[in-house]
């Protein structure tokens, strides 16, 4: 990623949309200091080193999670009787609202290749996919060029940099499901299989693709590692300016009814106030912030209250909600909440991949409770059918996070805008509130 003490970085300017910002280029990347982290990693640093030095950094996993980075990668087996292990990059970027992946790849491939054989080679794997989301063809492209471009000067494929360390790298596109972006989906899907989910444990880490040790990372996790590798965890740590205890930058952004919607690389623990007001320019049209989600559809509605939070892992799990990708979905004062949600939960129930019942029957019946409600048609104890179903569909209860994570901006739009809810149920004699209730026309 850009550095943060890039004197532009923080410009409006620098939003990422539909620019050119890196060079695509092998030799455009080398003139920047690119594969110098490729060339010190193998010339100078045994792969418990770069190990190392990115759990000193403090790289947390950017796919929305959170996990740190050099934990994850030290529970993958080492030494000579280790056998294959795969790397696998979580490209399959589908998260509503979030498009940061996408950025990094179409802008600055050679920094994902360069970070993927670096990485690899410090868990020691041989071969190593880039899990692309199917709709992203640019990024294809361009991540073809490089990969075929750094084989060609042996920066990939056998005896890297003429060592004995040799790493085939591949683009793979998935065909278009959100749950390929569940890391045990995502290994099944690699392998020709339907994209369930595995149970966990055993973690990918021991038995991943073909049932081997598999590391599978984010797109913005390891664009930072070969940054982490030439400046030190020291430097990347003071990134965040001292925003926060979370290290680094972050590629944070904003979408919906925002003036300017972009995506823009700032110290972590930037506010979403920040976000919104200074780098997208306020609310469309001048109107009142009702509500955002923090990173994607997957998370709890957070309040204006909220904005002046630092965008960190745990502020924002410790405010009710999760980080998620970092990228916000803000809602205006004159949106209806209620439509928000059905529009959201419409999204997971057709993305369920079906496997469990609670997540394949519970969010369909979800959305057409809300969708009900939203048409004023309401009955008497839908809030409360929803409510359960926040539990009924919740952590624990079913076999992955997809239903639970779209059970967070329901509990949540319910527990700050109830009223809204109830504004769509039809009055019922026997046990509706007058003062709430709509008399059918
Ligand atoms: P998770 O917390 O289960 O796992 C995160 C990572 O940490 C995984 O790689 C997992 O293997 C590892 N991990 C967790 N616990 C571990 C343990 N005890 N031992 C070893 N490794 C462990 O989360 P998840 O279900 O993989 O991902 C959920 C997140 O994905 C949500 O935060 C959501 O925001 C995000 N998400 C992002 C997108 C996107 O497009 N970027 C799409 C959907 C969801």
């Amino acid at each position: 990623m850009r550095s943060a003490k890039d004197p532009n970085y923080q410009k409006p300017l620098t939003r990422l949309i539909d620019t050119a910002a890196g060079p695509l280029d092998l030799k455009g990347h080398e003139a920047e200091g690119g594969y110098a982290a490729l060339r010190k990693a193998i010339k100078d640093l045994k792969p418990q080193d770069v190990q190392a030095k990115v759990k000193e950094a403090n790289l947390r996993g950017r796919g929305g999670a959170g996990f740190p980075t050099g934990i994850k990668w030290s529970l993958i087996p080492m030494g000579p009787d280790a056998g294959a292990k795969y790397l696998v990059c979580n490209a399959d970027e589908m998260e509503p609202g979030t498009f940061k992946d996408r950025l990094l790849m179409e802008q600055a491939p050679h920094q994902l290749v360069e970070a993927m054989a670096v990485a690899a080679y410090a868990i020691q794997a041989q071969t190593g996919y880039i899990f692309l989301r199917g709709e992203y063809v640019v990024a294809a492209e361009r991540l073809n060029k490089a990969i075929a471009e750094a084989r060609a000067a042996g920066l990939l494929g056998q005896n890297i940099l003429g060592g004995p360390w040799s790493f085939e790298l591949y683009v793979h596109t998935g065909a278009g499901r959100y749950i390929c972006g569940e890391e045990t989906a995502l290994i099944n899907s690699l392998e020709g299989r339907r994209a369930n989910p595995r149970a966990k444990p055993p973690f990918p880490q021991i038995a991943g693709l073909w049932g081997r040790p598999t590391i599978v990372n984010n797109v913005e996790t390891l664009s930072n590692v070969p940054h982490i590798l030439l400046n030190g965890p020291t430097w990347f740590k003071e990134l965040n300016q001292g925003k926060t205890s979370d290290a680094g930058t972050k590629m944070y952004g904003v979408s919906g009814r925002a003036n300017q919607p972009g995506c823009w690389e700032l110290p972590m623990g930037t506010t979403a106030r920040e976000l919104l007001e200074v780098h997208a320019g306020g609310m469309r049209g001048g109107k009142k912030l009702k509500a955002w989600l923090p990173g994607g559809a997957s998370t709890d509605f957070l309040l204006p209250e909220h904005l002046d939070l630092p965008m960190d892992f745990d502020t924002i799990a410790r405010a009710g909600s999760r980080m998620g990708t970092g990228l916000i979905t803000v809602v205006a004062e004159d949106q209806s909440i209620v439509s928000a949600v059905r529009n959201l939960e419409e999204f997971f129930a057709r993305e369920s991949c079906g496997w469990c019942t609670p997540c394949r029957d519970g969010l369909p019946w979800t959305v057409k409770i809300l969708r009900a409600i939203e048409n004023g048609q309401g009955k008497t104890g839908d809030i409360e059918q929803l409510s359960k179903m926040t539990r009924w569909l919740g952590p624990g209860r079913t076999f992955c996070a997809h239903a639970p994570g779209a059970m967070e901006p329901l509990q949540s739009a319910i527990k700050y805008f109830r009223d809204e809810f109830e504004i769509g149920i039809v009055c019922d004699i026997d046990s509706a509130k007058p003062d709430v209730c709509i008399l059918p026309a």
